[in-house]
């Protein structure tokens, strides 16, 4: 089959020829129909010093797709050949404390698709059926090859209740676009996003913002203003990994403010700390997605009429990838689906 693999420990990625995957008597295989490339994924393109510590070369790479089920092992009855499905990235031990307790998403031996093991940029991945999940009818594809993010999405805007809260998002890539409108359907008075790239700011417009805040040029706390609000915002969703955004929501939240924060720093943050013990501020630390409550959300909101579809923004043919990585590294895109049928 053909698969993007990272070949080498070196920049960039190799289309080439490999055997496809083998199934055990627990796994389907899965026949690969799109999938989004994520930051995890320009990481391992280009190379930098994460990528160099976590990624096995030759390892096949990526892990948000859609697919259908092509071939089961033995014990596998829940699903059939033909069930358009998508799979979780997180393949836990099954066996440690959290797992045994069903807290699989807390498991401290969690092996990544397209990270430590095997992705989906191919025409085929075999995962384990525990891993799996079974998409409604009718399922608008390109939403469906995207569930590994809108799930990073939903369980970090809904880690804290948002009903009737003000909501500030810091970081306005697919992730923050995609939580605006979650937030906002699951009922947030006002949801202000900020960043420092218009095309993503003009997404997460188009998604519902009430403010969308170029940090460039004028600040959250001119947004409060404008808005009317007197004591900060409620909820907090950290989504971008920057120093700078971390400390402005810090200062920006009411006293009792709640924080998820998402976004993975590349470095230590410094933050002022008596100003968070003093106005009683909560961080929680949000990583992958509940298993699988999370994806159970996901179908309901989309079932309950939640629209996410604007955030995805590029189509390539997988044999385009260079320019599908080109894209995304360029910063004027939403998510970018990579087809792999044909
Ligand atoms: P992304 O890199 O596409 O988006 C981050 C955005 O933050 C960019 O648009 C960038 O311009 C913006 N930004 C930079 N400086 C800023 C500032 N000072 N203020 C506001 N915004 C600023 O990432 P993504 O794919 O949307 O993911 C969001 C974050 O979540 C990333 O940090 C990613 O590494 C992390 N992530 C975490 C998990 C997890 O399980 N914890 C999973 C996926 C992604
Ligand atoms: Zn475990």
């Amino acid at each position: 089959m053909n698969a993007l693999v990272k070949k080498n420990a070196a920049a960039g990625l190799d289309l080439m020829r490999v055997p496809t995957p083998s199934y055990g008597i627990n796994d389907v295989l899965i026949r690969v129909d799109r999938t989004g490339i994520c930051g995890t994924d320009l990481h391992i393109y280009v190379w930098d010093d994460w990528a160099r510590q976590t990624i096995p070369p030759p390892l096949v790479i990526g892990h948000e797709f859609v697919g259908e089920i092509v071939a089961l092992g033995e014990n596998v009855s829940d699903f059939k050949v033909g069930d358009v499905v998508s799979g979780e990235g997180h393949v836990v031990c099954g066996r440690c404390r959290n797992c045994m307790a069903g807290r699989r998403h807390y498991c401290a031996d969690t092996k990544g698709v397209g990270v430590t093991r095997p992705g989906a940029f191919a025409e085929y991945i075999s995962l384990p059926m525990t891993n799996i999940w079974h998409h409604a009818p009718g399922i608008d594809l390109d939403v469906a090859s995207i569930f590994d993010p809108f799930g990073n999405a939903v369980h970090t805007a809904l880690t804290f209740p948002v009903l009737g809260e003000d909501v500030l998002i810091t970081g306005a890539g697919p992730i923050g676009v995609m939580a605006v409108a979650i937030a906002k359907h699951a009922g947030a008075r006002h949801v202000v996003i900020t960043d420092v790239n218009p095309y993503r700011l003009g997404l997460a417009n188009q998604l519902g913002a009430t403010l969308a805040v170029d940090v460039r040029h004028s600040s959250i706390q001119a947004a409060q203003e404008k808005l009317g609000l007197k004591e900060g915002f409620d909820v907090g969703l950290e989504m971008s990994g920057n120093p700078q955004a971390l400390n402005d929501m810090i200062d920006n939240m009411c006293h009792g403010g709640k924080i998820a924060m998402l976004g993975i720093p590349s470095q230590s943050i410094a933050i002022d700390w008596s100003h968070l013990v003093l106005n009683m501020l909560t961080i929680k630390g949000v990583y992958g997605r509940k298993m699988y409550e999370t994806w159970y959300q996901m179908t309901v909101l989309l079932e309950s009429g939640l629209d996410i579809s604007p955030v995805i923004t590029h189509h390539f043919h997988y044999t385009e990838f260079e320019k599908a990585f080109e894209v995304m590294k360029a910063g004027g895109s939403g998510k970018i689906i990579l087809d792999w049928k044909s």
